[in-house]
């Protein structure tokens, strides 16, 4: 039995747990993949405060990491299936954990473009990570889907490798950040194909082009490519608590300014719950009020 089970070691999940480890809480963390979360899919992070000149965000990370490990807290890579939220447990495929209280910091994953091809080519040249696999696009031809900050900043990291990086988007405004739409602007290997949708994705073995359609005339072109790297945003990885706690249309767990769930004990934070601001900072300063909301909640429950 625990104090709390933290659900998810990205940045939400890894500060929740270094607060609870400095209130002394018997904590497990579990997380499904890997340390870290979507946020190792960009290289590095330049509005976390304290760092002027940017950090590497597997620097970031490790640092997170090791914070927390040095308070003895137990990370263990397990998925969780199930929540019961009245129990106060959770199941993964080895065993069934409980604990005083449950954070859900499970992150967000990147949405699906859902066009034919898009599943066919998936690591043929369809990617949903520059970091990982920009690299392997050197003097290539690349598009890069979507008009947010994601957009901007993969789009700049991989013009470091190829030859071309088109930016397809489906309105006449990018919703980047000002500073980022500054530097797309002025990189030369960057170009924008505005109020385009892309249709479909083509190639047999790999990625050879895109079919895409201009939303005001719905003339369509084909732009021949290598490799179309997409960033239209995230969805939460909130399947296992669906139809167990309250969420939104699009899956964001509700909560109140406590962080807590409409479960008692339960509490959730970071990119898996409903808010209006979606950065590391925030998921950070989440993680950081759940974890007191739990204590106080712990607290109280066992005097
Ligand atoms: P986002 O800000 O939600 O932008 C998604 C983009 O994809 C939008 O431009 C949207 O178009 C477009 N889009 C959505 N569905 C589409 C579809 N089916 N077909 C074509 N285009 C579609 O997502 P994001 O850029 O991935 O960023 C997610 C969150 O993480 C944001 O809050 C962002 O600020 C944050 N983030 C932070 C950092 C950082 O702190 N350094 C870095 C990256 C991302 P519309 O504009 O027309 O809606």
């Amino acid at each position: 039995m625990y104090d709390l089970i933290i659900v998810g070691a990205g940045p939400a999940g890894l500060t929740a747990a270094l607060y609870a480890g400095r209130a002394r809480l018997k904590t497990l963390v579990l997380e499904k993949t890997g340390i870290g979360g979507r946020i190792l899919m960009s290289e590095s992070i330049e509005n976390f405060p304290g760092f002027p000149e940017g950090i590497a965000t597997c620097d970031l990370i490790k640092r997170m990491e090791e914070q927390v490990r040095n308070l003895d807290i137990k990370i263990e890579l397990e998925e969780v299936l199930e929540l019961d939220g009245r129990a106060k447990s959770v199941k993964t495929h080895a065993k069934t954990y409980a604990a005083e209280s449950i954070i859900i910091a499970t992150g967000a994953r990147p949405r699906k473009l859902g066009v034919p091809g898009e599943d066919k080519l998936v690591g043929k040249g369809v990617s949903y990570c520059a970091t990982c696999d920009g690299p392997l696009y050197k003097e290539k031809n690349v598009v890069v889907v979507g008009g947010g900050d994601a957009v901007a900043e993969e789009a700049l990291y991989l013009t470091r490798f190829a030859k071309r990086v088109n930016i397809i988007h489906r309105r006449n405004d990018l919703r980047a950040s000002a500073i980022l739409q500054e530097r797309l602007k002025e990189n030369k290997k960057i170009y924008f194909v505005l109020s385009n949708v892309v249709t479909e994705i083509i190639g047999s073995k790999k990625v050879e082009s895109i079919k895409i359609k201009d939303v005001n005339t719905s003339g369509e072109q084909i732009i021949a490519c290598d490799g179309v790297f997409i960033y239209i945003g995230y969805e939460p990885d909130t399947g296992f608590v669906k139809n167990k706690l309250k969420l939104d249309e699009k899956g964001f767990i509700i909560t109140d300014q406590d962080l807590a769930t409409c479960e008692e004990g339960i509490f959730a934070c970071g990119d898996c719950r409903k808010k209006s601001l979606y950065q590391v900072i925030t998921a950070c300063g989440d993680g950081a009020v759940a974890s007191d909301s739990a204590y106080k909640y712990i607290s109280k429950a066992t005097t």
